[in-house]
């Protein structure tokens, strides 16, 4: 008894030597089955560290019990805060309108379904306190389908090969970043379109990755439908890498000399009169290779003439500058 006060005591104590703060951002789209317990698991957690903390809950237009879940717990407790968007913006968009209102030094992002265990932090904490600037975490096992566990290990391993930067394999959101990376974010990376992980690659620092067992949602449906989960991917892809672009080149180089080295044939072939496979020119009119040959361009012409799109879509979205997120109302209590 005497001991653990004491503890308590000291706990307190360098709680209040050390006058850091570490910002938990937690965007939250229903996630009414899990929020009791996310808070609980989150509170038991955070005596353990040394810093102060602020739990910032980000509701992403919700329209489940969610807000008003999380509207109590900022009235029991100041560590809570809560930002509520206008509408539903997204996973993304949710993040980065956490980040901005984050007030901590260290800021930590992690998802509201408990895939990322509270019990964890204090190892990225440390490897903060270290020193190191982004922490995020790697996921050793995932326990999902087969198909999303395929389709996010290609997703990760084609940005390796194609990304002009490089963006961890198998990170995900997960992370702890230092307020000089933050501001970074927030304030030099206007982009409209947020691909979190990767601007956070890009922002620098000194960053290392720590390995953790990713659980499995702990309550609810899955938020991010597959419609979402595509588009994140795409914006991953086509943010940042042009190597789509140069991939008509590639394949026009590939295509043309080919091309060009049949079509002499050919010409070669009706000036001269030689057989080919034992046929004379006339004999050989060649209806079946144009169609294919021109079936095949059409495609590749129309595949590329979508990714083209793909990017003018985004510089339409980048140009026209809207808010990505917008806040109505910030729950505290002061
Ligand atoms: N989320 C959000 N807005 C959305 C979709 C999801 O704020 O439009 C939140 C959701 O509440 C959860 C986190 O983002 O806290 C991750 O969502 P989910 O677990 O559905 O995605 P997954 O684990 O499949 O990546
Ligand atoms: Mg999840």
């Amino acid at each position: 008894m005497l001991v653990s006060i004491i503890l308590l005591i000291i706990n307190i104590y360098t709680r209040l030597l050390s006058k850091h703060m570490i910002s938990i951002v937690i965007p939250i789209y229903n996630e009414e089955e899990n929020l009791q317990n996310l808070y609980t698991r989150l509170a038991n957690a955070a005596p353990s560290w040394k810093e102060d903390y602020e739990i910032v809950l980000i509701d992403d237009g919700s329209r489940d019990s969610s807000l008003t879940m999380m509207r109590v717990m900022a009235e029991k407790d100041t560590h809570v805060r809560v930002i509520k968007l206008s509408r539903n913006f997204g996973h993304q968009p949710a993040i980065s309108a956490g980040i901005q209102e984050a007030k901590g030094d260290a800021i930590i992002i992690m998802d509201g379904d408990l895939q990322d265990p509270p019990e964890e932090l204090y190892r990225f904490l440390d490897k903060w306190r270290e020193g190191y600037e982004v922490v995020y975490a790697i996921r050793t096992k995932r326990k999902e389908g087969f198909f999303k566990k395929i389709a996010y290990s290609s997703f990760y391993r084609i940005m390796a090969a194609i990304s002009d930067i490089e963006i961890p394999l198998d990170s995900g959101d997960f992370c702890v970043m230092d307020r000089k990376v933050v501001n970074v974010l927030v304030h030099d990376m206007p982009e409209q379109i947020r691909f979190i992980r990767g601007m956070r690659a890009y922002a620098g620092f000194k960053q290392i990755g720590v390995t953790y067992e990713r659980a499995e949602r702990a309550a609810g449906e899955v938020k991010y439908t597959l419609k979402k989960l595509i588009q994140l991917a795409l914006d991953g892809l086509f943010g940042f890498s042009s190597f789509p672009l140069r991939l008509s080149t590639y394949l026009g180089i590939t295509i043309a000399i080919p091309s060009l080295i049949v079509g002499v044939f050919f010409l070669i072939h009706r000036l001269f009169g030689f057989k080919v496979f034992g046929h004379t020119p006339e004999e050989t009119p060649g209806l079946a290779s144009l169609a294919v040959g021109m079936f095949f361009l059409g495609g590749v012409m129309l595949t590329m003439l979508g990714i083209i799109g793909e990017y003018i879509s985004r510089i339409y979205i980048e140009v026209k500058k809207r808010p990505f997120f917008v806040i109505d109302e910030i729950i505290e209590k002061k």
